[in-house]
């Protein structure tokens, strides 16, 4: 039997799945203490899948869709995936998602209509000619589409026909070039300007006065890429992934590897550029599709329903990249990918202070002991460092600055550590200093009343976005009132 990777076995006894082995129905087993049984080791695949499930955080958007869709091979529920199928006939109309965004499409697949004062752009060329007809091309032209309006390009994200089945129609009626990854653009009919493919790292190109990042994501396809796109929500910039194809491929651990190595680029691309969002072009698959339903009966918003955040956005394509995982484990049970864990900052109770600074660190396991937590000033500067005890809880008192109450805004740290068994992801969460009166009943029903408002709307302050992902969120409440001193009533 292959040796399990110390770290492997640490991560088991912390998820507690060891098992042992037992018969009958436990109500007689407390009498006589039977002798030990042998524990049973977990395969790889238990291990990711495991994983896959504490990853969420216990988050309902995380369950469902991001881990039922990313993991619909791994659970043996492709069927949830086949259903889907039976919704291309359903039509979305044109639909506002950001100021500069619109999508349209079924309500299996749709495609992304980007406008500026340069013109249009388009993600993906839906199914056939008669659906640009019928639907994509009436759409462009109540947008503008005309001589002062152009449609700049038509961006595919892999060479599947529900994805490039217009493509040919559009480029005829509009000039517009299409562009593919190379992978996928061998024997297409509309002679698509290539992307290369082989290019794994994120490069930018420019189309119709936008910066668009492209990042080659094979797995679904050989050629399938993704675009981050600048967009503006109500005025402020907001980035936006498109991801490159959706399923796995079944049976084939080639392009099941390719699927994990691009799941992680994109992890990567996506937290360092701060994307603020992502929509498949299926819809369903991250949830895009309740999202643009709520568009249409609530109205748009601002700021719009459609951005989730960075850290939301981070959490769910780490719980996509170990559904991948266990997939991979599931057809090669002599792959060994790493387990990704998603770990959790939170600031302690009346901390950031001025002269104690404590955050804890946890993930799905528990707490996380033994790693050092940073923290920093906005300018930069280091405060203190400590490591986490067995709680996770890291504390240490700020020597190199004073602490301004109510000024300053600390971020604590965590870089992320690794072995080559276990990956703990990085994490970071974000405060204003304030002794334990500086929060009070007023500055959480700011943060209620401002909830879903965006850094720099109006209303918000900026000492009230406690987790720094750019949003007032729920965490942000949360946060505020574990700081409003205990023992407060603050009313409903
Ligand atoms: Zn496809």
């Amino acid at each position: 039997m292959k040796t399990m990777h110390r770290a492997a076995a640490a991560l088991v006894a912390l998820a507690g799945l060891t098992v042992a082995a037992c018969g009958g129905d436990g109500g007689e087993m407390a009498a006589t203490a039977a002798p030990q049984a042998p524990a049973i080791q977990p395969t790889n695949f238990e291990l990711q899948m495991e994983a896959s499930r504490l990853n969420t955080g216990g988050d309902p958007r995380m369950v469902h869709p991001w881990r039922a869709f990313y993991c619909n091979l791994s659970d043996d529920n492709n069927a949830i995936v086949l259903a889907e199928r039976q919704r291309n006939s359903i039509r979305m109309p044109l639909t506002q998602i950001l100021d500069d965004v619109w999508y349209i499409g079924t309500e299996y697949v749709g495609q992304y209509v980007l406008r500026n004062e340069q013109g249009l752009v388009m993600i993906d060329a839906g199914n056939s000619a008669a659906e640009m007809n019928n639907f994509n091309l009436p759409a462009l032209r109540s947008l503008g589409l005309g001589t002062g309006m152009p449609l700049h390009a038509v961006l595919v994200t892999h060479g599947h026909g529900d994805h490039d089945g217009g493509a040919a129609e559009l480029k005829s009626a509009t000039g517009a070039p299409i562009y593919l990854g190379s992978a996928d653009a061998s024997g297409k009919a509309y002679a698509p300007t290539a992307l290369d493919s082989s290019v794994l790292t994120p490069y930018d190109i420019q189309v119709g006065g936008r910066t668009i990042t492209v990042l080659s994501t094979p797995g679904h396809t050989a050629g399938a890429t993704g675009f981050v796109v600048r967009a503006k929500d109500g005025g402020k910039e907001v980035r936006l992934f498109v991801s490159g194809g959706s399923s796995l491929v079944a049976n084939n651990p080639g392009l099941v590897r390719a699927y994990l190595a691009s799941m992680e680029s994109t992890y990567a691309m996506l937290k360092a550029l701060k994307v603020d969002t992502a929509s498949n072009p299926h819809t369903y698959w991250d949830g895009s599709r309740d999202l643009i339903k709520r568009i249409q009966s609530e109205g748009l918003k601002s700021p719009s329903q459609f951005v989730i955040g960075n850290q939301a956005l981070l959490r769910a394509m780490a719980i996509g990249r170990t559904c991948t995982a266990a997939y991979l484990a599931k057809q090669d049970p002599t792959a060994a990918p790493s387990v990704w864990r998603v770990s959790e900052l939170d600031f302690l109770p009346a901390s950031p202070a001025p002269g104690r600074v404590a955050a804890r660190l946890s993930n799905g396991w528990g707490p996380v002991a033994g790693q050092t937590v940073s923290f920093k000033l906005d300018s930069g500067a280091l405060l203190c460092s400590a490591v986490t005890g067995a709680d996770g809880t890291a504390t240490c008192a700020s020597t190199s600055a004073p602490l301004r109450a109510g000024v300053d805004r600390v971020t604590a740290e965590f870089a992320g550590a690794s072995t080559a068994a276990v990956v703990d992801l990085p994490s970071e969460a974000a405060a204003a200093s304030g002794d334990t009166g500086a929060l009070a009943c007023r500055d959480l029903a700011q943060a209620r009343a401002a909830l879903g408002t965006r850094r720099g709307d109006s209303g918000y302050s900026a000492r009230l976005d406690v987790d720094a992902d750019g949003v007032l969120g729920l965490r942000d409440v949360d946060a505020i009132a574990r700081l409003v001193p205990s023992g407060t009533t603050c009313g409903a």
